[in-house]
Order: structure tokens, then C-alpha cells, then sequence
């Protein structure tokens, strides 16, 4: 059943600059739905309206400028608003010179948009959390990570990842303390899949720096993956089906050791490092590569995660790692290029 009748709503996007966020306002545009963007700098338009070129927005398209760390702003973002997707939240490359850099903006930015939302009278909110509020600082190997697990951050745990659990958990205290609107989260594990905005993004770093050579082998590295595009629709079923609300869902189609992405870049014909590195060497070039340090307590630890949920619940699927990863390949070929 479907939550709005009118596939003419106005649906509120947070961070519609940002790499996901894009492709939800794609999804949404594609629909006959009607967006209104936020975007903390507002001489980003131009550049979100030239990677949604594809799509005939015409007039449904309009942008407001608001900052995760600002009152100003929220309230013009989801007036007359049906639903919001918050996806905004800062996504470092590296760890940040403190830990409020993130847990700030997350966790601030999720209640100012709550707030706002329910004073607009907004149905559902749904928000992009992450595996990061899931599975961190707890032990990988047999578990299977599922919608019940929560990341234990009395254990050592990234400035990201705290970043992400707070935001959710204040998010789910919100609704249940105010009573509404309807929350839905969404934990994606990795995101790779095409850029639309033409830039390089944080989480296809892994394909870049395959492709790129910059890393002189692959760590022995297991993780989830997801399509962008895939969590673009998930976005949407999250928003629309009636049972999906005050839920989470996992988003997880493959999961692999980093050396099968490497793998399956050489057989498509990139020339990129194969062999695995032992982790004692991980944690030496960590010593000098930051971005290196945000893997280094997962070496060598088998990861589990249950995507049941969402198969069941919103009749999401995802498609499967090859796929993705040549088209985040390319799409890593084509930048600067356009
Ligand atoms: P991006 O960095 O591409 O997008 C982040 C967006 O948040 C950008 O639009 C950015 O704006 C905005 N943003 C950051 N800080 C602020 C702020 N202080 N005020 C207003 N806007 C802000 O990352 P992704 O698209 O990958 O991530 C989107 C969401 O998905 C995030 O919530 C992230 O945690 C979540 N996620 C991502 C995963 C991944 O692997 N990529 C995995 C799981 C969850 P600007 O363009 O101005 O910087």
C-alpha cells in the first residue's frame, strides 16, 4: 500500500549537493514527484541541476539554502513538504581534527530537520543513517549484523561512525518523545555505484585507488556493499510503503574481500594491484595515509549483514558487485572528462 496517493508530492532532499542524495532526487524527479533541495551553499544549483540534465524537471525542481549547524533555512526547506529524505551529513576522507567536526552537524542537523518537519506538519522523514550505526565497535566474524544491532560506542570507535549512531539514536528519541513524524532509517554499508555529479566522492575512493595505483596492494579487507542507484530506490520505498514506518533497514547487496573488487577491475582489464597485503603492512602505510587508519581494526575479520528486512518489508534488492564496480569504474574514468 502506498503511503502518498499523489506521485506529484513535494518531497524535501537534504544535502541534494551530495553523491547520494543526487541520485535520490533523480529517483524522485523520474517519478513525477515534485523536490526541493537543500544545499548549505547555494552556488551548488547549477551543478546539482547539470547532473539531473537527464531528467525533464522543469518546474518540480527548487532548492533552499540551509546549514546542518544553522536554525536558518529549515523551516522554508519542508513547508508544505509531504515527506523529507535527510541525507545530508558530513562524510570525511579522513579522520577529522575532532570528533564534534561530525557529531555535531549529524546529530544537530537530524533534530533540527526532525523539529522542522513536524512543526510542518511532514508525514515521514526518512533518514540516511548507516552500517556505521549498526556494527561498529562490536566484534565481526560469526554475527550476522541485523536491524537489532546497534554500534557499542563505549568501545574505540571513529569519530564517523559515532557521528552516525548519535544522529539515529537522537533521531528515533525525537519521534518518540514528540510523537511524530513517522521515522524510517536507512543503514547502507559501502556506497559505490556512478557519480552524477562528475567529481570523485569519498566512498568510490576504494575503486580510484585501485585504478589509480596509488595503493600497492589490497588489504585483506571484507566488506558490505550497495549500488547508489539502489539505495536511490530504496530511499523511495522507504518513503511509500506503509509498513516501513518507525523501522531501519540494512541496505547490503554483496559483500567481498577488497582483493574481489581487484579482481574484478583486472578481468574487465585495469591494471591494478592484486595481491593482498599482509595487515602488519596496512598498519605501517596507515602511519602516513589517513585514509588507511579507518580500516585498520576490521583487517582480516570476516563481516556478516542481513539484508531479510528490506527484501521482505520494502521488496528492495540490490544489484550485484560486478555490476557496480565497473560502473563506478567508469564513472571514476569519465571525471573530469565531460
Ligand atoms: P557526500 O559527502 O557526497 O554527501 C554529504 C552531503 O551532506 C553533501 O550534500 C554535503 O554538503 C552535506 N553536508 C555535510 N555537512 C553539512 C552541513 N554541515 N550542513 C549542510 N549540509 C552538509 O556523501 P554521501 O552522498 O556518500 O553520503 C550521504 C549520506 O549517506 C550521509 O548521511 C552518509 O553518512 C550516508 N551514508 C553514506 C555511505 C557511503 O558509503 N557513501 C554509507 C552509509 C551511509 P556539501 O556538498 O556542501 O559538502
Amino acid at each position: 500500500m502506498s503511503l502518498s496517493a499523489s506521485e506529484s508530492a513535494l518531497v524535501t532532499v537534504t544535502g541534494a549537493s551530495g553523491f547520494i542524495a543526487v541520485h535520490c532526487v533523480r529517483e524522485l524527479l523520474s517519478r513525477g514527484y515534485r523536490v526541493r533541495g537543500t544545499l548549505r551553499d547555494r552556488s551548488d544549483e547549477a551543478k546539482v541541476r547539470e547532473a539531473l540534465r537527464s531528467v525533464d524537471a522543469g518546474d518540480r525542481l527548487s532548492f533552499v539554502e540551509a546549514e546542518l549547524l544553522d536554525d536558518r533555512g529549515w523551516q522554508a526547506a519542508v513547508e508544505g513538504a509531504e515527506l523529507v529524505l535527510h541525507v545530508a551529513s558530513p562524510v570525511p576522507n579522513a579522520k577529522p581534527k575532532s570528533d564534534d567536526e561530525l557529531i555535531r552537524p549529524a546529530r544537530e542537523g537530524a533534530l533540527r530537520v526532525l523539529r522542522a518537519a513536524r512543526e510542518a506538519g511532514v508525514k515521514r522523514v526518512v533518514m540516511t543513517s548507516s552500517m556505521a550505526a549498526v556494527s561498529s565497535g562490536r566484534p565481526r566474524g560469526e554475527h550476522v549484523f541485523d536491524e537489532n544491532d546497534w554500534s557499542d560506542l563505549d568501545r574505540p570507535t571513529g569519530a564517523y561512525e559515532k557521528s552516525k549512531t548519535l544522529a539515529e539514536r537522537a533521531a528515533w528519541d525525537f519521534v518518540r518523545e514528540s510523537g511524530g513524524p513517522e521515522l524510517v532509517a536507512l543503514n547502507p554499508v559501502f556506497v559505490l555505484g556512478p557519480s552524477l555529479l562528475g567529481v570523485h566522492n569519498t566512498s568510490n575512493e576504494i575503486v580510484r585507488k585501485l585504478i589509480r595505483r596509488e595503493i600497492p596492494g589490497v588489504p585483506r579487507w571484507q566488506l558490505g556493499v550497495v549500488d547508489v542507484r539502489d539505495v536511490a530506490t530504496a530511499h523511495v520505498l522507504a518513503m511509500t510503503a506503509e509498513q516501513a514506518a518507525g523501522e531501519r533497514f540494512i541496505l547490503v547487496s554483496d559483500i567481498v574481500w577488497m582483493k574481489q573488487i581487484a579482481e574484478v577491475l583486472a578481468s574487465a582489464g585495469y591494471k591494478v594491484p592484486r595481491f593482498e597485503v599482509p595487515s602488519f603492512v596496512v598498519h605501517l602505510i596507515a602511519l602516513f595515509d589517513p585514509a588507511a587508519r579507518l580500516i585498520l581494526d576490521q583487517l582480516g575479520q570476516p563481516f556478516q549483514a542481513s539484508n531479510e528486512k528490506a527484501k521482505k518489508l520494502l521488496g528492495w534488492s540490490g544489484r550485484g558487485m560486478k555490476e557496480m564496480v565497473l560502473d563506478t569504474a567508469a564513472s571514476i574514468e569519465s571525471v573530469g572528462k565531460a
